[in-house]
This record gives C-alpha cells, structure tokens and sequence, in this order.
C-alpha cells in the first residue's frame, strides 16, 4: 500500500465541526480550519478565549469533560456549544490513572439550533394556551348542561359548545396549515391560477359569510397564472378573505380582486369593517398577535392567519402591505411575481 493518504490535519480540516487540541501542558497545538473560521481572535475574543481558558484546565490531574454555551456579545450576537474533555495515553501497566496526554474542544455554532428551540417552546406554551380557554369552557358549559332543563337554556349551551367546538377545530386547521408551509408543503410548486383558487375561496368562505351577514364580492380577470404551491395559496387568499368577513359589521361588504400587470400578480382583499389602528399595524403578522382581544374575542381567531399569509407571501418570493384605518376598512394588497419559482 502505498502511504499517500490525506493526512489527519488534511482530514480535520474537512470537519464542518470547530477541533482544537492542546498538548499536555494545555497549550493549543492544533486547529482546524473549522475552529478558525468560528473564532474570531484567539487572543481576546470572547469564544477563543474561553475555549484556551478550558484546554487549559483540562489538562490538570482529575480534570472532568466540560461542556457550555458560549454567546458572542454584539448586534448580532451567536451561540457556539464547547465541549472539552482531556485525551489519556496509555499509561504504565498497572497503574490506575493514565496520564493526561493532552484535551480536545469540539466547537458548534449552534445559534439557530438555539432560536428554532426557543420558538418552538414559545410556540408550544402559546398552543397551549390557546386550547386551554375553549376547552376549558366546553367542559363547564357541558357541566352545566347536565342539570339543565330548561329547552331554551339547553339549546343555549348547545350552540355554545358548538362555537368552542368550531374554535377547538379552526385552530387546530391553521396549525395544520403553518406547519405544512413551514414544511415547504406537501406538493411542490407548479403552475396555479389565481383566479381558480380565488373562486374556490369564495366558494368555501361563502356560509361564513352568511353567518356574518357580510357580500362577498369577487372581481376577477380570465386568469392570472403564478408558479406557487396551491393548497399554501388557496390558504393565503382564504385567510385573508375570511380577515375581512370577521373584522366586519352585519351589512359590510368583502371585495376581493386580482389583477396582473407586467411581471406580477396581484391579489387585493378590501372590507369596509371595523380597520387596524396604526400602532398596531406593524405586529398584525406576528403570530398569535390580535389586535384587542376583548374586539376579536366572539370572533374566535387563534392569530395564526396573517403569519401564515407572510409565510406564504414570502416563500414565493412576493410582497405584502396592509393599509388600513380604524373604523373605516382595510386592504390588503399582495403582490406575486409570475412565473419565478424558488
Ligand atoms: P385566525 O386567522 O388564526 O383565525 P385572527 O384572525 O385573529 O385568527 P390574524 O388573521 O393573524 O388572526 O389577524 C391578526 C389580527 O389582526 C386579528 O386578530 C385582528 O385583530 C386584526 N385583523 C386582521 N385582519 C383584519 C381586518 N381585515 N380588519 C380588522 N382587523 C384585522
Ligand atoms: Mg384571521
């Protein structure tokens, strides 16, 4: 065999993970390229100092492995995981303890690992809390059922449990939703008309709308072709139709147009309801976020359908804007190129 393989610096410098080693005395003796490009001074950067601090210590008799989150301080602040443990040799025979040798670090950026966990926990708790004000009030409208005779009362109850119910069931569809967009959805991208989703939009959104005593009306072209993903589209425009029917008085009026002009689609829902006051604009796609809960409380919303809208929105690479004033209506206003998938 000839002996002209990679040798280990070649290999360590392949690792995608941040090696550095020290000799036994502690002194780092090695780095890969991985390790440099994660640290940005030895000498006085917070990540590189720590991970020379370490080395250091591991290397003293009855020294354990360590393992600890670093955060760099700065705007843009990143989390990197260190973990250090001494490396023994091989020892005279019969003795207990090996001498140390040397120790190792192994460095990770482990920033977004350490945002997706915290929106998840964040998201998890939010859940949580969601399910738990209709569930709770289905289990004590359900009590008190239970005694109750009255017919009048009883259907009552019934109908509200069934408003629970609906809103139990509606968040959990929008979940479903996020995470499938989140997911990059189930199909892939391929060609989809605006028209025929808006159509199948007002279709579906139409006893809603007759419930809220709010017209639906449509105004459409022959077709707007977008490469895009249906189902996350069809979502898109009906969260933002079903928006407007909500946040609307008995009488009101939905308008949903779309359009094509040079090289975009365009989808504008416009309502003459109760509007978004301007503070509050920014955060409207925030998930969760609702403008006045005491306003939207009977409306049953989870706050999930604008944030679905901007993941959406953005994912086909296109624009979204709200304009809106309180008391007098709102337009939403989107904007999707044609025919550029990514
Ligand atoms: P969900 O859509 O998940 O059922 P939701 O409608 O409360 O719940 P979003 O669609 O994300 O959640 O909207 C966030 C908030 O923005 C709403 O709670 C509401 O306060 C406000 N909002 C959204 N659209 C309108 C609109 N057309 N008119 C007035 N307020 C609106
Ligand atoms: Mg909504």
């Amino acid at each position: 065999m000839a002996a002209s393989g990679p040798s280990s610096a070649e290999a360590l410098d392949l690792l995608p993970t941040g090696i550095v080693l020290a000799d036994a005395s502690g002194r780092v003796v090695r780095r890969n390229a991985a390790a440099d490009a994660l640290v940005d001074s030895w000498e006085d950067g917070v990540l590189g100092r720590r991970i020379v601090e370490r080395l250091a210590e591991a290397v003293r008799p009855g020294a354990a492995p360590s393992r600890e989150q670093v955060r760099t301080p700065g705007g843009h602040p990143r989390v990197y995981e260190v973990a250090v443990r001494p490396v023994t040799g091989p020892g005279p025979v019969g003795v207990a303890d090996p001498p140390v040798t040397g120790a190792v670090a192994v460095v990770d950026d482990v920033t977004e690992r350490v945002r997706i966990e915290a929106v998840r926990r964040d998201f998890v708790a939010n859940v949580s809390h969601e399910l738990k004000t209709p569930v709770g009030a289905i289990s004590l409208l359900a009590e008190a059922l239970e005694d109750e005779r009255d017919p009048e009362v009883v259907e009552r109850l019934t109908g509200r449990i069934g408003t629970e119910a609906r809103r139990v069931s509606d968040l959990v569809e929008d979940l479903l939703d996020l995470r499938a967009i989140e997911e990059g959805g189930v199909s892939g991208p391929g060609l989809v008309d605006l028209v025929e989703v808006a159509g199948e939009v007002v279709e579906r959104v139409e006893p809603m709308a007759q419930r809220h005593g709010v017209a639906v009306v449509a105004d459409l072209p022959a077709a707007a072709p977008v490469t895009g993903v249906r189902t996350q589209l069809l979502s898109l425009v009906r969260n933002l139709v079903e928006n407007g029917v909500k946040y609307s008085d008995v009488g009101g009026t939905v308008r949903l147009g779309v359009s094509v002009d040079d090289g975009s689609a365009r989808v504008a829902v416009a309502d003459d309801g109760m509007g978004i006051p301007a503070r509050d604009l920014d955060r409207v796609f925030e998930r969760f976020y609702r403008v006045d809960r005491a306003r939207t409380r009977d409306t049953g919303g989870s706050g999930l359908g604008l944030s679905i809208v901007r993941n959406v929105v953005h994912g086909h690479g296109g624009t979204v804007r709200i304009d809106s004033r309180e008391g007098e209506g709102t337009t939403v206003h989107v904007s999707l190129p044609i025919g550029s998938p990514r």
